[in-house]
């Protein structure tokens, strides 16, 4: 730390992504990557952008939002773009929380709200999940006032919340905003985008990383009633109005014209996740049920992190947590048939020499 950093971030920690090592290939089972490429429309697009890069990109991002609102039946004065869905969820700890308006999400989440919490001097309470990794939403019902952040499905567990209990959480306190993050709702569970014409409060955050095979591109999109996402217009105005580059801007708009393929590699993620499910089950792991593209898998006989080096050992990188309730598991990102043989046969190998 040099000497002229602000004193109000000198205790941040900063969240740690996924390791991306160079020093050799690995089969990247570890940051919940699509393993399909974007389709050429979609490349295609962001070439004929790059030979306007000279532009600025639009800072409406109309075009954008308005594929969004065709796509999932909302005005585009209910979306906002932004560079991949951290900002969305940034900007919202920043327009939606104080001192006065503390943050409330589970222990076991994503690793990031906490981190937006400190960065933004926002006081957080962190509440347990049930011993099997489920949220009660009385445990939210009960704390009126706080804005509640909760990704559903939940990472790392992928265990997804029914929407009537999201519905009981929003519903409870329409004085407090709830914010849903969907990153993997594509692959199962179902989205609360339904119930935004009903509830003021409820925002909800989704990504292009994941489903739409554009984690590089950085572009996510937030839905909520017009007034709740001017107030993120506001924030996203005085940070970074050109926040979404315009070759990103094109593919997700060509994505989405061709969402059908996206839809459908979502299904085939989903199909062999049930597979590399049922294999690990067999081998004798305790596996969650999991609505995301990643499973989350812990075993009698080795450790969370002996496993984790192991694999690496053997080219295959998958995610291990440290934190005290989860560091058992292991969080294995679902790739194709053909990946998911590989990684299986590994894990076989290991649990029968574990030398
Ligand atoms: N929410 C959750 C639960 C995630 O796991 C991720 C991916 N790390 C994100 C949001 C952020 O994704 P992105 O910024 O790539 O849209």
């Amino acid at each position: 730390m040099s000497r002229f950093f602000s004193e109000k971030y000198a205790a941040l920690t900063p969240y740690v992504p996924g390791e991306q090592p160079r020093d050799m290939q690995y089969l990247k089972l570890n940051t919940n990557e699509s393993p399909y490429p974007p389709i050429p429309a979609v490349v295609e697009a962001a070439r004929e952008e790059a030979a306007r890069a000279n532009l600025y990109s639009d800072p409406t991002a109309l075009a954008l939002r308005q594929a969004v609102g065709a796509r999932y039946g909302v005005s585009p004065d209910e979306v906002i773009a932004v560079n991949g869905s951290d900002e969305a969820l940034n900007f919202a700890f920043m327009a939606f929380c104080d001192d006065r308006r503390p943050a409330v999400f589970p222990d076991i989440t994503y690793g990031f709200y906490p981190v937006f919490a400190r960065l933004n001097g926002v006081p957080y309470e962190e509440i347990p999940l049930r011993d099997d990794f489920t949220v009660d939403p009385e445990d939210y019902a009960a704390r009126p006032g706080k804005t509640v952040f909760l990704a559903n499905p939940n990472a790392p567990t992928g265990i997804f919340l029914p929407l009537a209990a999201v519905e009981r959480i929003a519903a409870s306190d329409p004085a407090r905003v709830v914010v849903v993050d969907e990153a993997y709702v594509d692959f199962g569970g179902e989205s609360a985008l339904s119930l935004v014409p009903r509830y003021q409060n409820l925002l909800v955050v989704r990504t292009f990383s994941k489903s739409r095979s554009l984690a590089g591109a950085r572009l996510g999109f937030a839905v909520g009633q017009a007034a709740l996402i001017a107030d993120l217009e506001t924030i996203r105005n005085s940070t970074n109005p050109y926040n979404v580059n315009r070759m990103t801007l094109a593919m997700g708009k060509a994505s989405l014209e061709n969402d059908a393929v996206n839809m459908q590699n979502c299904e085939t993620v989903a199909a062999v996740l049930d597979q590399t499910a049922e294999a690990l089950r067999s081998l004798g792991f305790t596996v969650t049920d999991s609505s995301a593209n990643f499973l989350f898998a812990r075993h009698p006989a080795i450790g969370g992190e002996a496993l984790y080096r192991k694999l690496k050992a053997r080219g295959i990188l998958v995610r291990h947590f440290s934190l005290p309730r989860i560091r058992d598991y292991n969080r294995i990102t679902v790739g194709t048939a053909e990946q998911m043989k590989t990684f299986t046969a590994a894990v076989r190998e290991i649990l029968e020499d574990p030398s």
